[in-house]
């Protein structure tokens, strides 16, 4: 097996994966020599299996968190006992994104938001969809979606987007039914009381945006008026936020006549676009997912869909 192994080291070893072999096709290979067992092959050389990867995943965030309308797990899967070294992280899987991963060497790209919701008909070559399906199957990759279960979990995507303030202990808006301190949504007390204006600043700065839309509650100042209560939901906040009593809302995005009904019962709103009110979780994903031999990525080319012009 080593000297089978020591063949094709130059070719693992290759960073033009398009012009080599392709290390999926080399693991294929391994698995069928008839000598090869994966286990006697040096560590951290052929990564660590995907089931193994997806039992880690599942330790983190269980998927029956998940909102059962929610399309998460694995949704693309190559081979079987598929091996990853290298796993790229994204909130949207865009075809940009696989390019990225192969440029990467990835074999598995997690991504927040599902590339697969609605069922599909059939996966040919006219929908960038069908053609991401495709590409990933062509060339190993797997792809996992999270999405609400990374939201319901203590640590995940809506307490990151939390800690653009110092709170006192924040509790679910929908807790879950077997554990009420995770679930969708957070409410919470500030630690001190904030002005709005400060409120858009410390989410800016936490963000990294330069601007963010905001609705004014009726009549209040955003100079003097004091926020004491926040209301949290990243992405879309609307259907979470609705009829929640707090001073402030802080969500990704929510329809027109959801912010003209905060506003006028007097809570502020601010929106920070969709997907930038969970990126900022992938680089804490990122340190808190350490498996030996694993290799994590986070997404340089995903980025919200909307931008300021
Ligand atoms: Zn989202």
């Amino acid at each position: 097996m080593l000297k089978f192994y020591s063949l094709i080291r130059p070719l693992l070893l290759s960073e033009n994966r398009r012009l080599s072999l392709s290390r999926s096709f080399i693991v294929a290979a391994l698995k069928a020599h008839s000598a090869v067992k994966l286990e006697h092959c040096p560590k951290h050389t052929m990564g660590v299996p995907l089931a193994d990867v997806l039992s880690k995943l599942e330790e983190l965030a269980p998927l029956k968190l998940a909102e059962s309308w929610d399309n998460v797990g694995l949704l693309v899967e190559p081979e079987r006992n598929g091996v990853v070294k290298n796993v790229l992280v994204t909130i949207d899987l865009t075809e940009n994104v696989v390019d990225e991963a192969l440029e990467n060497e990835a074999e598995l790209i997690i991504s927040y938001h599902p590339n697969i919701f609605r069922p599909i008909k059939c996966v040919t070559q006219s929908h960038w969809k069908e053609r991401i399906i495709t590409k990933c199957i062509r060339n190993g990759i797997a792809v996992f979606s999270p999405h609400t279960s990374w939201d319901a979990i203590k640590g995940g995507v809506n307490d990151w987007l939390c800690s653009a303030f110092k709170s006192k202990t924040s509790k679910p808006i929908m807790p879950n039914s077997e554990n009420s301190s995770i679930g969708m949504g957070r409410f919470f007390e500030l630690e001190s009381p904030v002005t709005l204006k400060k409120a858009i600043e410390d989410v800016k700065q936490h963000i990294g945006l330069s601007h963010v839309r905001i609705g004014v509650g009726r009549d209040k100042c955003p100079d003097t008026d004091l926020i004491s209560t926040v209301a949290v939901c990243a992405g879309s906040g609307g259907s979470v936020l609705a009829g929640v009593k707090a001073d402030l809302y802080l969500t990704g995005e929510m329809l027109h006549h959801d912010v003209l009904e905060a506003t006028q019962k007097g809570t502020s709103v601010i929106l920070c676009n969709h997907s930038d009110s969970e990126r900022g979780y992938l680089k804490s994903f990122q340190k808190q997912f350490k498996v030996e031999g694993l290799n994590v990525i986070v997404s340089r080319v995903d980025k919200d869909c909307l931008t300021i012009a």
